[in-house]
């Protein structure tokens, strides 16, 4: 698969950092039955915090399912809003697991690597899996195989 990295290490730099994506991404997910017709469009704001890297922004793609009733093979566009929160450090949330404090979605803090990168790929991956219908249908009225 393929693996797209973002370096982070001139964002990290400095608290208050930005960077911009724009670009068209080839990828597919055949493992995770996510196979994509197009190229992905990423358009992604990064800011450091200071604390930690705040990213934002839209994936578009086109996914290939199959018709949950007739199996025919259809073209479903997913636009998504996509927001992230990368951090140095440990993420809190391992910390506030040994204290008994539930936590919430909004608390989950992806650690950046040592390496000060991210993948693009996997955060295009987990993106567009959560976006996909359970249950696709060609269309509204489809009555299954003719
Ligand atoms: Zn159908």
């Amino acid at each position: 698969m393929l693996v797209v990295r973002i370096d982070l290490t001139e964002l990290l730099r400095k608290i208050g950092e930005e960077a911009d994506i724009d670009e068209e991404e080839r990828v597919s997910f055949p493992e995770d039955g996510l196979v994509l017709t197009k190229p992905v469009s990423v358009k992604l704001h990064l800011v450091n915090t200071g604390e930690s890297v705040l990213l934002d922004g839209t994936l578009q793609a086109v996914a290939e399912l199959e018709c949950s009733r007739c199996l025919k093979k259809i073209e479903y566009p997913i636009s998504i809003e996509v927001s992230e929160e990368y951090s140095k450090a440990p993420p809190p949330s391992e910390a506030r697991r040994g204290k008994g404090i539930e936590l919430k979605e909004e608390d989950f803090v992806y650690p950046i690597g040592a390496d000060n990168t991210l993948d693009l790929g996997e955060i295009i991956r987990q993106n567009l899996l959560l976006a996909l219908p359970l249950k696709p249908l060609c269309s509204k009225g489809c009555s299954g195989p003719e």
